[in-house]
């Protein structure tokens, strides 16, 4: 029988299949790892844009979670939108009763890539107080790190996430205007890294998610830190460079079955 990590994923549904919980299951299945899809929310949304979001109920997601953990070892867990507060804490407990030691990567989503929010301000309370200090690792966008901190600057941001626990951080430049793209790891022990990559030309939906969900199968896999996050780079940027235009807004990340299987 073949062995592979089981990843735990808390994520919303977009039915655009671009990002949420469809980017988290087909990243990590292409990475060798078994996705444990657990939905927090559905959206209603299309490439264009992001009109609703609406969160499942606690009982059913709590449900869900002590069903899943009864059976199955879970070896990592990622999560992205988040739902609601009391989502949020009932996760946090969840984790912190069951899997302290298991690596839980924070995809802090706040809001859709066109515009439409996924998290009110008692949600991002409860997401400092409560998930991030239970993080190996946080990943937000420039904005992202922005509204969680109140800081422009990516070395503020980031110390000030550490400070509210995170064990990492990885501030993410896809947002930003410049010419190239950086990301810049912060951690607490060490003088922060950082990787400079070429910017695509377009908009992209879905790749905050799918760089979230290759990090955590390279941290299942055993990888340090440093090789799954440059790893997950790697594969970013292939998604990218394949994207799809499955409608009239953003272009998606291709995570689909490599060059060579595909029939055109
Ligand atoms: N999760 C859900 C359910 C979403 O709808 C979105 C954006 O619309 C995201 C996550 C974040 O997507 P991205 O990877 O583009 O940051």
């Amino acid at each position: 029988m073949a062995r592979v990590p089981n990843i735990l994923v808390l994520a919303g549904l977009d039915p655009s299949g671009g990002a949420g919980i469809q980017a988290d299951i087909q990243t990590l299945t292409a990475l060798g790892c078994h996705p444990l899809p657990v939905l927090t929310c559905l959206t209603v949304q299309n490439t264009q844009r992001l009109n609703h979001s609406e969160a499942v109920t606690p009982s059913l997601l709590g449900r869900q979670l002590d069903d899943i953990a009864r059976d199955i070892p879970i070896h990592a867990i990622k999560t992205g939108a988040l739902g609601s507060h009391e989502l949020v804490e009932l996760i946090a407990d969840f984790i912190a009763r069951q899997c302290v030691d298991v690596p839980l990567v924070v995809d802090p989503v706040l809001a859709a890539g066109g515009g439409g929010s996924l998290a009110g301000n008692r949600l991002i309370e409860r997401l400092k107080s409560r998930l991030l200090p239970l993080a190996a690792l946080i990943t937000p966008n420039g904005p992202e790190a922005r509204r969680l901190t109140g800081e422009d600057d990516a070395a503020r941001a980031g110390k000030h996430l550490l400070e509210l626990g995170a064990q990492a951080v990885l501030v993410t430049g896809g947002h930003e205007n410049s010419k190239q793209l950086t990301n810049r790891l912060f951690t607490a022990a060490e003088a922060p890294e950082q990787w400079t990559l070429p910017r695509l030309p377009g908009q992209f939906h879905g790749s905050g998610c799918t760089l979230a969900s290759a990090i955590v199968a390279g941290l299942a896999h055993q990888l340090t830190l440093t090789a799954a996050i440059e790893q997950a780079q790697q594969f970013v940027q292939k998604t990218l460079e394949m994207a799809l235009q499955p409608g009239r807004g953003q272009a998606i990340p291709n995570r689909g079955p490599s060059e060579s299987n595909r029939h055109d």
